[in-house]
């Protein structure tokens, strides 16, 4: 049965969320009439996939169209009408105005409900010089033909990422794989901004490892006309701190903004973000009008505050709220948490929820906790550690937001850890879950488990922890600190100024250490290290534990970064 009466549906936007919407009114209703209209060539493509297709992983470009305008005609009755852009909408009258980009024709299409799925177009700041044909972006089929036509010829070209979120990450891997010289340019003196510093090091050090030159802190300030001195087949990037690379072509990462202007020349109240604000239906301000996707601004999960997060899940499931909506189903979208991954070479990186910067620019107080679990049993061939950080909130110990990196065994932890995000858990629950084990996919004690633990011992006050970044500050005279690793980790290199006693001998050493001073230990993951505050707590020490240890430490040292450390 239907749910409700026959309307006229219009959807701008034919990708992510106009497609699911529009799929999803038709499911919810057959008699309606159901246009969409799309400004490009292709609907319903695979734009998370286009890095793939261009480093040769998806062979075949076909294999992006995950629809065509006649899929969707044959199996929803889909009224597709594409390289058509629509360019006003008449509120009072409920009318669009359409454009053929082909022929020039414009017409007016009426509609009972209208759905805004607009997306978000790549920025292009005004640096001087950034337009030429040798610098692509990354949104739409297109863009990647344009990048396949220029790479086709190209033996060893040199190419510059400028930015380095998960676009051009993916990008910058994929190019590589191609045997491009690849560099990536990085405004801000990390990758991946959701992630904090030390985590995003890891990255950092990958992107090494595998032949990436990586400029950080330093910003490109202008793109120069190659010469006979310094030739390129694109530009000479120039960055704020001198450095000149030159480049056979340039990718622009360097996010994304709103598409918003048919939204604002029709007067609907947009965000101080610079989205289109809808409610809890994603309804905007004009109650025959719903808006989802990258064009719409989110309430973050963990902050409540209004947010830009581009993603293809939040995309697609608003496009079905969305169509529930307008056909009689209440439904609400409440918050978007930000959870994303990124294969990089051969890491994974996820995050989800808040990171520090987030936390204290709301002013939402918070522990932090990093650990390194086996991904599997450690006694089942080939675990590997995860690089886990989880925040969470001092009093109750509620989930704010978690990180990790590894080789193996990142997705499902990160997908646990948003799970219990969204379902407000604490870290007891973390501690509590029951998930999964079997040797080669896991843990008895789970990395979440060990996450939810690590936190329940530090609000228990069974130990205290120091932080990454604090031990530069640390004052040899009121603080010892103490590596208690075996022999052969610390000849592979240690905290400068440390004290060693292997775990298993620091009982019987204990008159060898300062009852005037604090203790703060360390092993490699921060598990003996934890043992060792135990041991010497309980022994009258005043005792903190390093959290993530050497390896956390370790990687956020410039110089050992440089020597490529692997986890
Ligand atoms: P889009 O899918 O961008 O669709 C908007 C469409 O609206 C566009 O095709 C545009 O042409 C059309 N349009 C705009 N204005 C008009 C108009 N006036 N008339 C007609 N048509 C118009 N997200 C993830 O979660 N994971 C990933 O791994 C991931 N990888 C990505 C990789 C790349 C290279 C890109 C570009 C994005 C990636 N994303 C990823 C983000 C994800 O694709 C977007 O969040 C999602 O597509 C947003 O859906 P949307 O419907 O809001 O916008």
């Amino acid at each position: 049965m239907e749910t409700s009466s026959p309307k006229t549906i219009v959807i701008v936007g034919g990708v992510a969320g106009g497609a699911s919407a529009a799929a999803r009114a038709r499911r919810l209703c057959e008699h309606c009439e159901i246009i969409m209209f799309e400004r490009g060539e292709h609907v319903s493509f695979a734009n998370c996939g286009l890095p793939y297709f261009v480093g040769g992983e998806i062979a075949e470009q076909d294999s992006l169209l995950v629809q065509t305008p006649e899929s969707l005609k044959a199996r929803f009755n889909l009224d597709v009408r594409i390289k058509t852009e629509v360019i006003g909408i008449d509120r009072a009258a409920r009318r669009i105005q359409v454009r053929e980009l082909e022929t020039g024709r414009e017409y007016e299409q009426s509609y009972d409900a209208l759905i805004l799925s607009t997306g978000a177009s790549p920025l292009r700041p005004p640096i001087p010089g950034i337009d030429h044909p040798n610098h692509f972006v990354v949104r739409n089929i297109p863009d990647v033909e344009r990048i396949m036509a220029w790479s086709k010829d190209c033996q060893r070209c040199r190419a510059v990422v400028v930015g380095g979120g998960y676009i051009g990450l993916e990008m910058a891997e994929q190019l590589r794989h191609r045997g491009f010289d690849v560099t990536v340019a990085q405004g801000p003196p990390q990758v991946m901004t959701p992630f904090d510093p030390e985590m995003a090091a890891w990255l950092h050090a990958e992107l090494r490892a595998n032949g990436v030159a990586l400029h950080l802190n330093d910003p490109v300030v202008a793109f120069e006309p190659p010469s006979e001195q310094e030739p390129a087949r694109a530009s000479i990037v120039v960055l704020k701190s001198g450095q000149r690379l030159p480049a056979d072509s340039v990718i622009l990462g360097l996010g994304v903004k709103p598409e918003i202007g048919l939204a604002t020349a029709a007067g609907l109240e947009i965000g101080a973000r610079g989205g289109i604000r809808v409610d809890e239906h994603l309804q905007t301000s004009d109650p025959h009008i719903w808006a989802v996707g990258d064009a719409i601004e989110v309430r973050d999960g963990v902050t409540g505050k209004w947010a830009l997060i581009a993603l293809a899940g939040p995309a697609n499931r608003q496009g079905r709220i969305a169509a529930d909506n307008i056909l009689g189903r209440p439904s609400r979208y409440e918050h978007t948490w930000g959870t994303a991954i990124v294969r990089l070479f051969k890491l994974t990186a996820g995050c989800t929820g808040a990171n520090e910067k987030s936390l204290r620019r709301a002013s939402i107080p918070f522990l932090a906790i990093h650990l390194h679990p086996g991904s599997h049993a450690g006694y089942y061939p080939g675990a590997e550690p995860i690089a886990l950080k989880i925040l969470f909130a001092p009093d109750a110990g509620k989930l704010l937001g978690a990180q990790a990196i590894g080789h193996d065994g990142v997705d499902k932890r990160i997908d646990v850890l948003a799970t219990a995000l969204k379902a407000g858990m604490t870290v007891h629950d973390l501690a509590e879950l029951e998930l999964a084990y079997a040797p080669p996919y896991g843990s008895a004690k789970d990395p979440v488990n060990l996450a939810g633990m690590a936190a329940q011992n530090v609000l228990a006050g069974d130990v205290a922890l120091t932080q990454w970044n604090e031990v530069a500050a640390l004052d040899p005279r009121t603080t010892l600190l103490l590596d208690v690793r075996r022999p052969d980790e610390r000849a592979r290199g240690f905290i400068p100024g440390s004290t060693h006693i292997p775990l298993d001998e620091v009982r019987q050493r204990l008159n060898e250490l300062p009852r005037d001073r604090e203790i703060v230990a360390y092993c490699q993951s921060g598990q003996r290290s934890y043992n060792a505050s135990r041991i010497l707590s309980q022994h009258g020490f005043r005792a903190r534990n390093l959290s993530g240890a050497y390896r956390t430490w370790q990687i956020t040292q410039p110089s050992q970064n440089e020597n490529h450390p692997s986890l």
